[in-house]
């Protein structure tokens, strides 16, 4: 199979569909590799290293387009990209389909077949190509809140471990899924006093049995978070309740009761945050103050570390690339029930139930 990989123009998209290590497998196995001139650079990966390991490096979008049958890219196609696209072609990415009507219906007028990453389940139930941006996501987390909280961005100045005879700053991780789990193990590792809150009891249990010694951890209830809150120098909001926005759980009127200066990174904030004062930020301008508390509210977090980004998120779609180019969609989505979960678009008829129901569309 001709695959192509083209340099994402989502403004502020720094990763890469293919990391140079899925281009050597897809090579080793037969298939031809179409790479966009400058497409790893935001990540690191030079034209060189896609071309020593037998990459084709195409000059332009358009060229990519026309002479591949999958295109593997990160973002969900832009305009631009979606009137390049065709019946018979496969796209394998990002969609996010849902609240996006326009894109879905230039992907049905394009009669490609699309397989969005987002739903690719695996034998847990679990999202395997969405968690590794979740992972990145949470690790950042403490990493920017514990920025956010130095002085000279307006917060407590406050130190994540302390030093000797200071204590260590108190964070508090709301959601202990894939994000909060990892943030709070790196804030514990960074020497920070760590509570998680979550609603699930199974994922209490699993926090306590594997992290006990860690974090601590406490059932969300509104009284918690509000005891919790009023201690804290570092709040990251990391809940999710699937297909539906982010619950409001921290409202204006709580931020009277913590302290100046304290930082707030609401991680929830692409699918509308968990605090009332949240709105999305840049990486270019990411944090804002409200009654005294420090936001940071970037929505596209795993970009900041688009490296590590990349290379997470080739980890996990390669074995994927590689069935879908080594059988084909139909067979590869026949005989792996997970990755059928994804397809969204086939031959300009819609796919997606979850999809169908947002947009009304008949699936
Ligand atoms: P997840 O499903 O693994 O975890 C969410 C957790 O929230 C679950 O354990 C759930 O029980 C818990 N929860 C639900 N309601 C709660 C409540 N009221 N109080 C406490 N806990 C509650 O999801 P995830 O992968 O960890 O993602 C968390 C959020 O981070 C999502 O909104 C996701 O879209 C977002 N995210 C943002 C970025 C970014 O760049 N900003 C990147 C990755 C993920």
């Amino acid at each position: 199979m001709i695959i192509g990989c083209p340099k994402e123009v989502k403004p502020q998209e720094y990763r890469v569909g293919m990391t140079p290590q899925a281009v050597a497998e897809a090579v080793r196995r037969g298939h031809s590799v179409l790479i966009q001139a400058g497409a790893g650079a935001g990540s690191g990966f030079e034209d060189d290293s896609y071309l020593t390991v037998g990459a084709e490096i195409v000059l332009t979008a358009p060229e990519l387009f026309e002479r591949a049958e999958m295109i593997v890219k990160v973002k969900e196609p832009q305009p631009q990209e979606r009137k390049m696209l065709r019946e018979g072609q496969l796209l394998f990415t990002y969609l996010h389909l849902a609240p996006d009507p326009a894109q879905t219906h230039d992907l049905l007028d394009a009669g490609v077949t699309a397989i969005a990453y987002e739903t690719v389940t695996d034998a847990q139930g679990a999202l395997p190509l969405l968690a590794p941006m979740s992972e990145v996501a949470g690790r950042l987390a403490p990493q920017m809140g514990a920025w956010s909280l130095q002085k000279a961005n307006g917060g407590r100045g406050v130190l994540m471990g302390g030093v000797p005879g200071v204590g260590p700053a108190k964070v508090v991780v709301i959601g202990g899924g894939v994000v909060g789990t990892n943030a709070a193990r790196i804030a514990a590792g960074m020497g920070a006093d760590v509570t998680v809150l979550d609603m699930s009891l199974p994922r209490l249990r699993y926090l306590d049995d594997t992290f006990g010694s860690v974090f601590r951890n406490r059932y969300s209830s509104a009284t918690a978070l509000e005891e919790l809150l009023q201690t804290a120098d570092m709040v990251i909001g990391a809940v999710l309740i699937p297909g539906a926005a982010a619950p409001k759980l921290v409202r204006r009127e709580h931020l009277v009761m913590m302290k100046p200066g304290a930082a707030i990174v609401d991680v929830a904030i692409d699918q509308g945050g968990c605090f009332e004062t949240s709105h999305a930020t840049t990486h270019q301008d990411p944090i804002y103050d409200v009654d005294g508390i420090v936001h940071y509210c970037v929505a596209n977090m795993p970009g900041a570390v688009a490296r590590t980004s990349t290379i997470a998120l080739g980890n996990a779609t390669m074995p994927f690339i590689l069935a879908l180019a080594d059988k084909g969609w139909k067979q590869a989505c026949t005989d792996d029930p997970h990755l059928l979960e994804g397809l969204h678009t086939h031959a300009g008829q819609l796919t997606n139930y979850a999809v169908g129901k947002a947009l009304e569309i008949d699936v």
